[in-house]
């Protein structure tokens, strides 16, 4: 990875439950919650309970069952919210250029509105 994983991040300490999050689901490979400042009517967070910092950093060193178990709960995530037949969109913001904020991968869940083109 371009950096180590940070122990202190955000969403560490979520996993970890040393800071609260608003629930929507949680299995053996996967939580997710809702984003604390929504850009959507629908704006979840599904992050990995493994150690990765981003996208480049789960797809390089993860294994299959824990890419598996993820890929899962994403879907799980937006079939559990009725997403699938009005559709949604995914997004993994990835370091620097992506915009990455915080450094545990996240995928995030937009949906419960038209989204429009895709923009930048
Ligand atoms: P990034 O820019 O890294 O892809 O996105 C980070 C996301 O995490 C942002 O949408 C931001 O609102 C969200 N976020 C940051 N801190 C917290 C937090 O403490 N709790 C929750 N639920 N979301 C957070």
């Amino acid at each position: 990875p371009t950096q180590p994983y940070d122990n202190a991040n955000i969403f560490a300490k979520i996993l970890r439950g040393e800071i609260p999050c608003n629930r929507v689901y949680e299995d053996e490979w996967a939580l997710a919650f809702e984003d604390i400042n929504p850009q959507a009517e629908i704006h979840t967070l599904v992050i990995p309970k493994g150690a990765y910092v981003s996208w480049d950093d789960f797809s390089a060193r993860a294994n299959a069952e824990e890419i598996a178990g993820f890929v899962r709960a994403v879907g799980m995530v937006a079939r559990d919210k009725g997403l699938v037949e009005p559709g949604y969109r995914l997004l993994a913001n990835t370091g620097v250029h992506g915009g990455q904020e915080v450094p545990h991968l996240h995928v995030h869940l937009f949906g419960g509105q038209p989204l429009g083109p895709m923009i930048l």
